[in-house]
């Protein structure tokens, strides 16, 4: 095993500042490696080490989130006003790259579950909203793209500040100049782009933020897929609409799902393929499975699932007080439409996080009317490379 082995009063030191930071107990632990929670005596603080398994390719992408978090933090955001994790130290410790981050709270899925998986209410989902909006502007300003956005990498504060929260686990970001995997994204959270092998832009994350917000509000997941097939199924079913013939043209995995019907319209049991012109037709689940299996599934049913509006619309409700509901209800009209522009298959039409910042839904203004986005400012492409302006060397047990 590549982890190193861990336990109270276990001493990380980096050398180069002397800097002790002793073992209290564990966070996390993932395909990364540990996070653990240190006390540093100097300060008397807690701070949160995440030590990186030792193997090169944990210990690049680990150099690569360094990066990443220096550039957000003291380029983008020096005055830790964008609800972004402030990385305090890295060091190299017995071959394992380690990372000092601010210590934080819960992430947003234990906050999930302890609610009993009933969703917050609207105005705390606005909240969140906001913070982590304020967090992507700045990490699309700078160039970059999370690629893994999901409740789990949003860790409430444990500051006094009410309900502040964090964006944290840099580990799979990347350059939006330098997109090099295609296997990126949590599942539930995976935009079409990347699900469809598609070429992908910062708008991956504005489609896992959207995710998120249904989220916080639902309780549950907004797109649950037990596969990928099962998740483009469903955001078919929930958006009323399959991507646009323009993305399916560009997508390498487009012959997992689709088959080609010239232009043809088809009349099918299924209610999307009924309305649709595509050129491109969704498969059926049994002609999925005989794709992928190589032999044909008999006797599976599609799960019919429901449009967005229904979905919230008709959540039930969190009070039974009725000037509460006809407030509550305009708000999760505003929710809707807010989503809309989020959960949009076409990247190019996405809204920006900046765009997305300017909706009622989000600024409290009155819901009146679809919100339609202010024109983007056309970006100059930035070529950058993201350089590692330090090489950490192990030190030496004195
Ligand atoms: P993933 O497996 O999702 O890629 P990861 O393994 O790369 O994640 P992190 O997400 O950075 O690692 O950390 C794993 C977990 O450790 C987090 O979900 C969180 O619960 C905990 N954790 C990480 N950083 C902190 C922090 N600064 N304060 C408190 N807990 C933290
Ligand atoms: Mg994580
Ligand atoms: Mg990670």
């Amino acid at each position: 095993n590549s982890d190193m082995i861990l336990y109270a009063n276990f001493v990380l030191v980096n050398f180069e500042t002397r800097q002790r930071y002793i073992v209290h107990d564990m966070l996390g632990q993932g395909t990364f490696g540990q996070v653990a929670k240190c006390w540093v005596p100097e300060t008397d603080h807690f701070v949160a080490v995440k030590i990186i398994k030792n193997h090169p390719a944990y210990y690049q992408q680990g150099l690569a989130e360094v990066s990443i978090l220096s550039l957000l933090n003291n380029k983008f955001d020096p005055d830790d006003k964008h609800n972004i994790v402030r990385m305090l130290d890295y060091f190299v410790f017995r071959h394992h790259l380690c990372i000092a981050f601010e210590m934080l709270g819960p992430n947003l899925f234990e906050l999930i579950k302890s609610h009993k998986y009933n969703g917050f209410p609207l105005n705390l989902v606005q909240m969140f909203s906001k913070q982590i909006l304020r967090a992507l502007i700045v990490i699309k300003d700078a160039g970059i793209i999370h690629c893994d956005l999901k409740p789990e990498n949003i860790l409430v504060s444990t500051s006094m500040k009410a309900a502040e929260i964090k964006v944290i686990d840099f580990g799979s970001a990347c350059l939006e100049q330098q997109t090099i995997y295609s296997y990126i994204q949590s599942r539930y959270y995976r935009s079409p782009e990347v699900l469809l092998g598609c070429p992908y832009t910062t708008a991956i994350d504005m489609w896992s933020f959207g995710c998120i917000v249904a989220e916080l509000f639902l309780g549950i997941p907004l797109f649950p897929g037990a596969s990928e097939f099962d998740i483009l199924r469903r955001m078919i079913d929930t958006l009323g609409a399959q991507p646009p013939d323009d993305l399916l043209r560009k997508a390498n995995n487009r012959s997992k799902f689709f088959k080609q019907v010239g232009s043809i319209y088809r009349m099918e049991d299924d209610e999307i393929c009924k309305r649709s012109s595509s050129t491109f037709q969704f498969l059926t689940e049994e002609e999925y499975e005989a794709r992928e299996s190589k032999k044909p599934v008999i006797g599976k049913k599609y799960y019919s699932y429901v449009k967005l509006e229904d979905i919230v619309v008709n959540y039930p409700y969190k009070t039974n007080l009725p000037e509460e509901i006809s407030k509550e209800n305009r708000t999760r009209l505003a929710l809707v439409d807010f989503l809309r522009g989020l959960v949009q298959f076409d990247p190019e039409k996405r809204w920006s996080p900046l765009q997305a910042s300017f909706h009622p839904f989000v600024t409290g203004e009155p819901f009146l009317c679809p919100y339609r986005p202010p024109q983007q400012t056309p970006q100059i492409p930035v070529i950058r490379t993201v350089a590692v302006n330090h090489n950490p060397v192990e030190g030496h047990w004195v």
